[in-house]
This record gives C-alpha cells, sequence and structure tokens, in this order.
C-alpha cells in the first residue's frame, strides 16, 4: 500500500476540482496520485488505481510507449504533450491529448501528467470531414471527393489500364420533381442511387456531381465492353417503373461515356468529356448511351462562338422577324402570321433559329431577344391590314418572370400596336416550370386584349388537367403529329382526338407544318381551322409580305395549292 505524503493529502481536493483527468506517478511508474477525473476516464475507484502502473491498465505494447515517454520526461526534464488515442475503463476509444511534466516535492521526483478528452471535437470533425465530401441524401461521395478520387484513378492508366467515366442523369426527372414535390424527388434519387451502387464493381466510385447528375468511374477497365455493359444494364434497371404514393412513375436515363487509354488526357478533361457526351446523349433519346467523339467538341466550340456573336447581333439588330403565313382552312386565306425569328451570319451563315434561341436562353440574352424582335415585329404588322394577327413565340425561359406581361403591354403601348391583333404563343413545358408566375401573366395579357396560344402541342409534359387549368385561346398541333398522318392510322386517330378535344373546349386549332394536299385534305374534314406550313408558304422577310398579301384570294385547295418562292432569308 503507497502512502501518500503529506502535500499530496493537502492536493487532493484541489486536483479533483479539475475536469480533466490528472495522474501522478513516481519513479517506479506506479500511480501515487490522481483525481476523480482519472477514476472515471479509467473506469475504478481510486483506492483500486493507487499502486498500478500503466502494465495493469492498458495492452502491453501501448504501456511500453508510455513508460518509454514517462522514462524520457525523467530523463530530460523537459515536458512532453502528445495526441493518442486509449481505451477507457469502459472499452470506448477516447481521443486525448496528454501533457507530462517531471516536479519535485521534498526531493522526491514525479511525473504528473494531465488527460484531455478531446473525442467530442475530433468526432465532430470527422462529421464534417465527411459532410464536406458526401452529399447528404444520398451518401455518395460528392464532386470534390469525385475529383480526387478521379486523380487517384489515374495511377491504374499509367501502368497501362483504362478508365472510364460515366456521368448520367434521370430525364423527366424535373417534371416529377415539380409536380410531387422534393419529398418524392428525394426518394427518387436515392432509389436511383442505391439501384446504380449495386451494379457496381468494388473499385468503381459513384459520386452526385450535380442535382440529379451522377458520375461513375471504372478504374482498370479492360476494353471499353465494360461501360458499354455498365451503362447497359444501369439503362434496363431504370427501365424498371418506380412506384411512388400507389402512381408508377417511368423514368428515362441518359448516359455519357469517355475514356482514358493513356495519361495524355487529364481527369479534368475525361470528366468534361463525359459530360459532354451526356449532353448529346440527354438529347438523343429517353435511354440512351453515348461515347464522347472529338465531334463533339466541334459543336461546343460552334455553341461558344454563337454565344460570343449573339450579343453583338442582338444590339446591332440583325436578328430579324420573318413571317410565316398562318391561313383560315375554311376561307382559304391569310388571317395572320407567325414571326420567326432569322439571324444571317457573315461568317457562320443562317444559324437555325431553335439553335441560337437555346443558347440565348441560357446566356441570359433571350429577354433581350425577344424584346426587340417583338418591337420589330409590331412595326412591321402595323403596315399589314387591320384584321391580320400576328403571332410571337415567348420562350419558357421568359414566362417565369412575373414583369413579362407589363413589359409585353410596354412594347404594345410604344409602338401602337393593337394587343387583340397579338397572339402569343407558349409551350406546354413553360406553363408547367412555373405554374402561379405563368397564371398571372397570361391572365394580365388576356384581360389587355392578347390571345394565348399552345404552341407544339403534345410534345411536352403537361398533364390535361394542368392545361385546362389555363385560359387559352388556340391550340397548335404540332408538326410531329401532322407528319404521321401520311404513314400510319394511328397518326390520323390522335390527330382526331386532338382536334375533338379542342373543339369541345372551345379552342381554335392550328395545325403545324402542313406540307402536303393530303394533310389539307385530312385537317379540313376533320374540323381543323388553321393551318400553316411550306404548302402555304415558308417564313418572309416583312418586305415581302405585301406581295404574300396581294396574291389574293388565297388558293388553299388540296388540288391545287399555290407555293410561294421563299425569299432571301426565307425557311
Ligand atoms: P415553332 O414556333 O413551332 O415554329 C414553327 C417552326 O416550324 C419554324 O421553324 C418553321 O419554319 C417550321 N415550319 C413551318 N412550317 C413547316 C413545314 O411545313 N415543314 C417543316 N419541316 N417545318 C415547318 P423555325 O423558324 O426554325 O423555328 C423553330 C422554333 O424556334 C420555333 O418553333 C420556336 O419554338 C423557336 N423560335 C423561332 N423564332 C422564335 C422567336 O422569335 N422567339 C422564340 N422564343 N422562339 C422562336
Ligand atoms: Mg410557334
Ligand atoms: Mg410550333
Amino acid at each position: 500500500m503507497i502512502r501518500l505524503s503529506d502535500s499530496f493529502a493537502n492536493l487532493q481536493s484541489i486536483i479533483d476540482a479539475v475536469p480533466h483527468a490528472i495522474f501522478v506517478k513516481d519513479r517506479t511508474h506506479r500511480i501515487v496520485l490522481l483525481n476523480t477525473s482519472a477514476c472515471e476516464f479509467l473506469g475504478h475507484s481510486r483506492a483500486t488505481l493507487l499502486g498500478y502502473s500503466d502494465f495493469e491498465l492498458f495492452p502491453a505494447d501501448q504501456a511500453e510507449i508510455f513508460r518509454a515517454a514517462d522514462d524520457h520526461v525523467f530523463q530530460t526534464g523537459e515536458e512532453s504533450e502528445n495526441e493518442e488515442q486509449l481505451t477507457d475503463g469502459r472499452g470506448c476509444t477516447r481521443h486525448v491529448i496528454t501533457r507530462k511534466q517531471m516536479v519535485r516535492l521534498e526531493e522526491v521526483e514525479y511525473l504528473v501528467a494531465s488527460v484531455t478528452d478531446i473525442t467530442a471535437s475530433r468526432v465532430a470533425e470527422a462529421k464534417n470531414h465527411h459532410l464536406s465530401f458526401h452529399d447528404p441524401l444520398t451518401g455518395l461521395p460528392n464532386r470534390s471527393l469525385f475529383e480526387e478520387k478521379l486523380n487517384g484513378c489515374f495511377r491504374n492508366v499509367a501502368e497501362g489500364k483504362h478508365l472510364a467515366v460515366l456521368v448520367l442523369d434521370l430525364d423527366g426527372f424535373k417534371h416529377v420533381n415539380d409536380a410531387y414535390g422534393y419529398v418524392v424527388g428525394d426518394n427518387i434519387l436515392r432509389w436511383f442511387a442505391a439501384k446504380v451502387s449495386d451494379l457496381l464493381g468494388p473499385e468503381d466510385v459513384m459520386a452526385r456531381i450535380d442535382g440529379d447528375k451522377f458520375a461513375i468511374a471504372m478504374p482498370g477497365i479492360g476494353p471499353s465492353g465494360d461501360a458499354t455493359s455498365l451503362a447497359s444494364r444501369i439503362v434496363a434497371t431504370v427501365r424498371q417503373p418506380f412506384v411512388v404514393d400507389g402512381t408508377t412513375l417511368e423514368f428515362g436515363v441518359g448516359i455519357g461515356i469517355a475514356l482514358a487509354r493513356d495519361v495524355a488526357i487529364q481527369p479534368d478533361e475525361l470528366l468534361r468529356r463525359a459530360d459532354r457526351a451526356h449532353h448529346r446523349a440527354s438529347a438523343a433519346d429517353r435511354l440512351s448511351i453515348c461515347y464522347f467523339d472529338a465531334g463533339m467538341d466541334q459543336m461546343i466550340k460552334r455553341r461558344i462562338r454563337i454565344e460570343q456573336e449573339l450579343r453583338a447581333a442582338i444590339a446591332g439588330d440583325l436578328i430579324v422577324p420573318c413571317y410565316q403565313p398562318v391561313v383560315s382552312l375554311n376561307g382559304d386565306r391569310i388571317i395572320g402570321f407567325e414571326a420567326l425569328a432569322r439571324w444571317e451570319n457573315e461568317s457562320l451563315g443562317q444559324i437555325p433559329s431553335d439553335e441560337f434561341i437555346s443558347i440565348a436562353e441560357e446566356a441570359g440574352l433571350i429577354d433581350a431577344l425577344s424584346a426587340r424582335l417583338l418591337c420589330r415585329a409590331c412595326q412591321d404588322a402595323s403596315t399589314w391590314p387591320a384584321s391580320l394577327f400576328l403571332a410571337f413565340n415567348i420562350s419558357p425561359i421568359s414566362l417565369r418572370d412575373p414583369t413579362l406581361g407589363l413589359r409585353i403591354l410596354g412594347i404594345l403601348a410604344k409602338s401602337g400596336f393593337s394587343p387583340h391583333r397579338l397572339e402569343l404563343e407558349i409551350t406546354e413545358s413553360a406553363l408547367v416550370d412555373n405554374i402561379s408566375v405563368a397564371h398571372t401573366t397570361i391572365d394580365q395579357l388576356r384581360q389587355a386584349g392578347v390571345r394565348i396560344a399552345l404552341d407544339d402541342f403534345g410534345t411536352g409534359y403537361a398533364t390535361l388537367s394542368q392545361l385546362l387549368s389555363f385560359r387559352l385561346d388556340k391550340i397548335k398541333i404540332d408538326r410531329s403529329f401532322v407528319a404521321r398522318l401520311d404513314d400510319s392510322e394511328e397518326g390520323k386517330v390522335i390527330v382526331r382526338a386532338i382536334l375533338g378535344l379542342a373543339t369541345g373546349f372551345g379552342l381554335t386549332t392550328t395545325a403545324e407544318g402542313i406540307e402536303s394536299g393530303e394533310q389539307l385534305a385530312f385537317l379540313k374534314d376533320n374540323g381543323c381551322t388553321e393551318g400553316q406550313g411550306y404548302l402555304f408558304g415558308k417564313a418572309v422577310p416583312a418586305s415581302e409580305v405585301d406581295a404574300l398579301l396581294n396574291l389574293t384570294p388565297w388558293a388553299v385547295t388540296a388540288s391545287a395549292p399555290r407555293m410561294l418562292a421563299a425569299g432571301p432569308m426565307a425557311g
């Protein structure tokens, strides 16, 4: 039994008040004094611990290390401070900082060790570290960690193996998210992440890199077959319907793949290539796999070039509206024109309107472009007979802005063009993207007398009930349905159904893309009231509208349609 000296007896109550564990050992490494926190830490009573050495408390290899550290302090008189992991009296691992120092009391040397428990802060740090490199929703690595791991994967490439990167997303996810809410959306993402993770090999790394976009790195693969096989299995898995709240949902998936066969390519370039290929895959089909090829870089370069030139073209009014006639199928006459934007670029030639419109949308330039086009179109249309309307396309992006209605009415007021002669064409996706703003804008414009037409009907994601909640004036049947009239009975059934629906709701109908007398005859026979298409004429520059109008009476008959020569800007 070790006896405490009088000095120690006085110290006991003082060190018991300290919230860190304190041990005092003599030169034989036995504990001669310890505080209450130390007893709690080691899980034994003071009476048991007095006289113990580290060998009675810790595994032998750990006790050896502690003893060596104690000896160093005794021999040199230097203080020491170490961060270490200990197993406490309850068998739990603790992160501690141990400070040791020698003291001399009544000519006798002792070692005083104080132990600060930092387990809680180390656990919090580890959790933060995990959070900053993982996606909290799916638990997958995030983009930063993926990039780090991708760098690591290049070691295999240096050793002669191939590395594939896949970028994938769920087609239609955004619309489901909008329709069913974020909770369902989150469940779908978790479901997708888990399903795809199950298909991966032990070396593969999957990450959520953005929204519903995921990336997979496949290191050490053989020829590209491995990546194709994984991508095909992902497509097959996603094809299985996902049931939520009793509703069955089906998704598409677009997968872009890029391969590194040598270290000439950088990791970030590989990811960029897979992303490009993904872009193409998503545009192609609901279920598609696409490998990167050099042509995609050309496409991107063209896109960048167009974006650069677009600003100057808008400012210089180089993008102008041309006008495609809209014809009454009953009275065989022109009843209005749809303004279609045309841009003839000096070096790039005629740029297709859907190409530069989508770039303008992505670059945040669509509102500036639309404002200039609408001003110009209102000026042009003011010179036409007052019975003719002007149809103008509104981008889905613009329809998200609550000030759109006011801006359009402002342009009408300034140009003096009557709102009653303006027909705005909007698409289904524009309506469902932001339902409440779209409702307000449409109501505001309709109150002023502007008519609203639903463009490209049948190609979007909107449900019938969503569409019917809007007050629309007209439905424009997409030209893909008109084209199908030629070769399938099914096409006829669809068009008949759309016309019946529109008539039932008192809506006017325009068939887009009429190219043949047969199509025209079928549409007329089934109650379609208006038509547009190359059969009647392509879009012409403002200067040619008069000539077109002078060709009256308009000869819209199945047997002898009057074709118009296309002007230089037509198309
Ligand atoms: P849209 O509004 O559905 O316009 C009809 C498109 O079909 C036009 O293509 C037109 O030239 C084409 N088209 C008309 N008749 C026929 C036909 O008989 N056969 C075939 N194959 N095509 C026909 P365009 O001018 O290339 O425009 C494509 C799309 O770009 C438009 O589709 C519209 O969504 C958008 N767009 C064009 N101009 C503007 C604009 O000023 N603003 C906005 N926001 N979008 C525009
Ligand atoms: Mg249109
Ligand atoms: Mg259309």
